[in-house]
């Protein structure tokens, strides 16, 4: 008996949902930019809603090209079946309000993305949901924040800007032995580095804005799972709320998420020589990325990932003025907020997204005065290291000249 191998992940990023066109046999799959679709009879109108037909009837319900991006993330992701939405936004709030209700209790990271937790704690707040924010690369402040009316944990993993690394397979067991579901934000591993859904995960869900589109010129998202009846009831959510992804959106991803595998790997590469030299640099008080030996999670991330990322977050000694110094003298990092795309994009919380935060509040969140989150692209190495050590260089004189005695020490 022949043995059915499983695809390599390089092998799903080109040909998993790609198939060549039924009509022409185009080998890029078509981008059917089209509302509505024609039925051929009113028979056949009416065996399309009532769901004895499985034909497209109109773009927010089913589109062709999306349903070829559905199909091969969700491979990608180990299977299961995806739901492609308008951003990664719209992912959340759906998981949210497919899974949240009133009486209802979501426990989340605290190193979430932004509007991910103002949308539960503001928003969902007004609906009576509860939600709680933890440390989760720490389990037992995971298991103490369980109430009976817990009904999801969300974790992003690793997480923003910390990259504190969470256990998804032990959350998998807290959330199920409360009768909760374990929802995984995968965005900052993209599936060629990290499959939630083997480590027990409910629903997986993506920024598709980020490696998986990785060009920097889409926004979308992207829900996957096993279960059949998770799958309805996000899909009912989605198509009601009216979050759909557009065709040429979900057409432009799947163009990208082609050559997802190579790019990851070349981020990555450069990412851990990177983070490896920044460590030994003067200017530079810590480095934290999961590939190196002093993140405090290296061993976990290392037995639960495939691959450490490109993410690099490290403090500067000269706090927030290093940090603007540092913004204002790279030349070839691209200074902006967003990740995963193949050029580097560098941003200073302190002076940036989380300025409006108080020096106060940035303390209690860890987002330190000099910490800087750099996403790592695909440039020449050398480029990228000289760009950012002459970055550095200015930031160490500039510190000197003023006499910063918190520099070079
Ligand atoms: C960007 C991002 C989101 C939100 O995605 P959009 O596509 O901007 O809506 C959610 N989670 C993470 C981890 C992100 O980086």
């Amino acid at each position: 008996m022949k043995e059915q191998k499983k695809p390599g992940v390089d092998t799903q990023c080109i040909h998993a949902g790609q198939h060549p066109d039924k009509l022409f046999g185009g080998v890029s799959v078509p981008i059917y930019q089209s509302s509505t679709f024609a039925f051929e009879s009113a028979a056949v109108g009416a065996a399309r809603f009532s769901g004895a037909d499985d034909g497209y009837k109109y773009t927010r319900l089913g589109n062709p090209t999306t349903a070829a991006l559905e199909e091969c993330v969700a491979e990608l992701e180990g299977g299961g079946k995806g739901l492609a939405t308008a951003s990664g936004m719209a992912a959340v709030s759906t998981t949210y309000l497919a899974f949240l209700g009133a009486g209802a209790h979501l426990v989340s990271s605290d190193a979430v993305y932004g509007p991910s937790r103002t949308l539960a704690e503001k928003e969902l707040a007004r609906f009576g949901v509860e939600s709680t924010y933890v440390d989760t690369s720490n389990l037992d402040q995971v298991k103490k924040a369980i109430r009976p009316n817990t009904k999801v944990v969300y974790l992003e993993t690793p997480g923003n800007p910390t990259l504190a690394i969470s256990d998804i397979a032990a959350c998998a067991k807290i959330a199920h032995n409360a009768g909760a579901l374990l929802v995984v934000d995968n965005t900052f591993c993209s599936p060629v580095l990290q499959r939630p859904l083997d480590l027990g995960a409910d629903v997986v869900l993506h920024s598709m804005t980020k490696y998986l589109n990785g060009h920097s010129d889409v926004v979308a998202g992207m829900l996957v799972t096993r279960s059949a009846d998770l799958m309805g009831r996000m899909r009912r959510v989605l198509v009601q709320v009216g979050g759909t992804i557009d065709p040429h959106q979900a057409w432009l991803v799947l163009r990208g998420v082609k050559t997802l595998a190579l790019r990851v790997r070349a981020a990555e590469e450069s990412a851990m020589k990177l983070a490896a030299d920044l460590e030994k640099h003067p200017a530079v008080a810590w480095v934290r990325y999961p590939g190196l030996k002093s993140h405090p999670q290296h061993a976990l991330a290392k037995s639960q990932m495939s691959g450490f990322g490109s993410m690099i977050s490290f403090e500067l000694k000269g706090g927030v003025e290093a940090g603007r110094l540092l913004m204002d003298s790279v030349k070839l990092c691209v200074l902006a907020v967003s990740l995963g795309g193949v050029e580097s994009l560098i941003q200073h919380p302190a002076s940036m997204t989380h300025a409006s935060m108080g020096p106060e509040a940035r303390r209690a969140a860890g987002i330190t005065d000099g910490l800087v989150r750099l996403s790592v692209g695909i440039e020449t190495y050398e480029d990228l290291r000289a760009d950012l050590w002459n970055a550095l260089d200015q930031v160490g004189t500039a510190a000197t000249a003023s006499g910063n005695a918190q520099v070079g020490v």
